[in-house]
Formats: C-alpha cells, sequence, structure tokens
C-alpha cells in the first residue's frame, strides 16, 4: 500500500513552491500513484478506468511491461545527451520511424516534446521558404513557447504571447463552424488570407487532423486537400500537427492525416510515440532537413538512449498487440454506444472522433448550442465518483475528450457509457 504525501499534503506544496498557472480537473484533485494498462490508482488504492491517458499521452496503456523493461535495461547500461558522441538507439529508432511514413518523409529530428517539435516545424519551413508567414487553424493547440503559442489559437492561450507572423484561418468545424461540413468552403479563407495578408507567398501550414485540446473536432472532409493546393501554389509547406491524432490513435490509420488523402511535407509528433516519457519528433524531405546545416542546430536531450529505447519498444507493442485494429473496433464500437446515448440525452450535442480520440459535447439547448459548461463539471466529478476519468476541453470547456491508452476494451467502452448514462441522468 501507499504511504507518501496524501492530496492534502501535495496540494500544501503546490500552493506554496509550483506555479501558479497549474490547474487540476475535479473538486477534490485525485493524487495518482500507480498505473498499470487502462487503469490508474489514487493513494487509497482505489482503482480508475482511464479514458484520457494523461491526454492521448499513453498509448500502449501504463507501465506496459515491455515498454518499462526497455527503459530500466537503457537507463542501467547508459543514458547521456545526443550530441557529440554515436550510439544506436537514436538510428534505430529515426529508421522504425521512418518506415512508419509515407513518401519521401525519412529524416527525423528528435525533441523533447510537441512544443519543441513544432518550433523547429515552424522554423525548418521558415528557412526553406525564405518567408515567415504561416496560416494555422482557430481553435488549434500546437504548444507552449512563443512561436507555438502564436500558432495556437485558443480561449485559455490567446492572451499570453504577442503574435507576429501567423494567421488564423476559419475553424473548418462541420458542428459549430458557419460552412457546417463544406470543406472546401473554409478552405476558401485560407486562400483569401494568403491574397490579402500575405505577400502572396507564405512559408506554410500547420493543422492538427483531429483538434484534440479545441475539443475533438474533425476537419470538414475535402478541407486540408484544398488548402494543401493554396499552400503549394504559395510555395508554402504543409506541416502535420500528429502529437495527438498520431501512433494509431484514430485507429483506421496510423497517422491521422492518412485519413485525409494529403502527404504533408513536415510531420511532427510528441505523447504516445514514448508512451508518457518525454519525447518529439520532427519528420521531413531529405530536401527540406537540408535547410538546418546552413547554420548549427543540436537538443541536448532530444533523442536519448532512454527515450528512444522506449519509443523503439512502442512500436513493437503497437504492432504485436495489434492496437491500432483495436482503436478501430473499440473506438467504433464506443462510438455507436455514445451516439445512442445522445438519442437519450437531450444534453448531448454532438459525439464525434474516429478510433479511440472521440469528444461528446454537451449543450443545453441543441439548437442554440448554448454551451453546459457547469453541467459538464458535475457529470465528470460524478464519474469520477464512479471510477471513471475523462477529459475535457473545446473552446467553452463543455466537451469530453476520450483519449484512452490504446489497450481499452469493449468492457471498458460499455462501463465508460453506463456511467456516463447514470451521471447524466442524475443532472
Ligand atoms: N500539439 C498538439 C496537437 C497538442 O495537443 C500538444 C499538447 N497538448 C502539443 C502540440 C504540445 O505538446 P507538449 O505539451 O508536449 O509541448
Amino acid at each position: 500500500p501507499y504511504e507518501g504525501p496524501t492530496a492534502t499534503d501535495i496540494l500544501k506544496k503546490r500552493a506554496e513552491f509550483l506555479s501558479p498557472s497549474m490547474f487540476y480537473f475535479y473538486r477534490k484533485p485525485l493524487n495518482i500513484v500507480d498505473g498499470k494498462m487502462q487503469y490508474l490508482f489514487d493513494e487509497h488504492g482505489r482503482r480508475y478506468l482511464d479514458a484520457f491517458a494523461g491526454i492521448a499521452t499513453v498509448c500502449c496503456g501504463h507501465c506496459h511491461p515491455e515498454v518499462n523493461e526497455a527503459i530500466i535495461e537503457q537507463t542501467k547500461r547508459l543514458q547521456h545527451s545526443t550530441i557529440v558522441y554515436l550510439n544506436h538507439t537514436i538510428a534505430d529508432f529515426a529508421e522504425a520511424l521512418a518506415s512508419r511514413l509515407p513518401g519521401d518523409l525519412k529524416v527525423v529530428f528528435f525533441t523533447n516534446s510537441g512544443t519543441e517539435a513544432n518550433e523547429l516545424a515552424m522554423m525548418i519551413a521558415r528557412l526553406y521558404t525564405g518567408c515567415h508567414d504561416i496560416i494555422s487553424l482557430r481553435n488549434a493547440y500546437h504548444g507552449n513557447a512563443a512561436g507555438t503559442m502564436g500558432a495556437t489559437a485558443q480561449f485559455n492561450w490567446k492572451f499570453n504571447v504577442i503574435q507576429s507572423g501567423v494567421h488564423h484561418a476559419l475553424n473548418p468545424d462541420p458542428y459549430r463552424g458557419v460552412f457546417g461540413s463544406d470543406g472546401e468552403k473554409y478552405a476558401r479563407d485560407v486562400q483569401e488570407i494568403i491574397d490579402f495578408g500575405t505577400s502572396g507567398q507564405v512559408a506554410g501550414f500547420i493543422s492538427e487532423a483531429i483538434q484534440g485540446v479545441g475539443g475533438i473536432v474533425e476537419l470538414a472532409p475535402g478541407y486540408l486537400p484544398a488548402v494543401y493546393k493554396s499552400i503549394k501554389k504559395a510555395g508554402g509547406l504543409f506541416i502535420a500537427d500528429e502529437v495527438q491524432s498520431g501512433f494509431a490513435r484514430t485507429g483506421s490509420h496510423f497517422w491521422g492525416f492518412e485519413g485525409h488523402d494529403v502527404v504533408p511535407d513536415i510531420v511532427t509528433m510528441a505523447k504516445g510515440i514514448g508512451n508518457g516519457i518525454p519525447l518529439g519528433a520532427v519528420v521531413t524531405t531529405p530536401e527540406i532537413a537540408q535547410v538546418l546545416t546552413r547554420r548549427n542546430y543540436f537538443n541536448t536531450f532530444g533523442g536519448n538512449p532512454v527515450c528512444t529505447a522506449a519509443g523503439l519498444a512502442v512500436l513493437r507493442v503497437l504492432e504485436k498487440e495489434k492496437l491500432q485494429d483495436n482503436a478501430f473496433v473499440v473506438g467504433s464500437y464506443l462510438k455507436d454506444r455514445l451516439k445512442a446515448l445522445q438519442e437519450k440525452h437531450e444534453i448531448i450535442g454532438d459525439v464525434r472522433g474516429r478510433g479511440l480520440m472521440l469528444g461528446v459535447e454537451l449543450v443545453t439547448d441543441r439548437r442554440q448550442k448554448t454551451p453546459a459548461k457547469a453541467e459538464i463539471l458535475h457529470v465528470m466529478d460524478s464519474m469520477k465518483e464512479m471510477g471513471v476519468l475523462v477529459g475535457k476541453g473545446g473552446f467553452y470547456g463543455n466537451v469530453f475528450r476520450i483519449t484512452p491508452p490504446l489497450c481499452f476494451t469493449k468492457e471498458d467502452s460499455d462501463f465508460f457509457v453506463d456511467v456516463l448514462d447514470i451521471s447524466l441522468s442524475k443532472l
């Protein structure tokens, strides 16, 4: 049994010694001390079904034995920076990762986070094109450093940075967007930004395949291919942010962009790549990668032996345990059950997403789409009391984000939906 500090002890220390910007879920926040596959355990040994996975971070399952063993064995042998000497783990993982990507996407730069990966991708696009303007979507999340925060357009983050060189295009949001599901109409906004707001040439366009923090928003069909044409014509690069939607999560494909029939020039990744260990990557073509040789570029810990050993184990486990198939089968089942629940509860305005990246939007009025901001907090608390943890997000904070470890089962889905059903009925 756990005998460490309690939730109360930790809250006291946090208040005194940690950044006041740190937030937590639940009126009585949880002290999580153990994890095993799709379950988390609190200080009292109480088990919770984890339907959030630290924001789509754990893909194989918490403390997956094979990933753990790879980390432990490499830690015993060597943990080190990635500069100046050779080590095989970084090269092996780069090769394995490149083999999972289409076209000429073969050259990998490792980073420590998704933010760093997107910062690097934006810099590469600017260096390669000699242009500064980048177009990103309203309601996107790309990171918390100067450049990426500029490319982020979120209620909670929009005041923290002075933007330069980023234009925010209309969000092709089928549920709330002005053009509904007509992707090509939204894409015209990107062309107009190029025409009216830039020299006519741009550095690039960055987008998630399904917006995660923004509340599991699927881009309207036809949007990405149409934008891709405009961006190419303006000399820009297409950056796919796969930080949440990558690594088999969407089920039908290994990468989210593959569901949109486009091949990006640059792909960024993090979160699932290391099953919870800090790691990120940027993958691009040999030609584009050359721009970083003009000056010095390195990253002390990006791709270090322990993290890349974990990454290699993740790819092995995804394959061996057929987790992409599982994400597809279980995700489709769960989505069907959630759709059925929508028939029963008026407050469920929308059910969306793919594979094990699903969203449930709560509204107090289906026609007005009034965000059920207070209600969602009650439901979340009630679900926690019944042993289910789920994420929350979206511009109005009224969307459940369901992004569990990919080992989630149909039985877990049944339990999740039953608990959600009871919690909604109690409102
Ligand atoms: N891109 C996306 C799509 C994300 O969801 C996030 C994190 N929520 C990031 C980038 C930034 O990643 P990190 O927090 O690892 O810097």
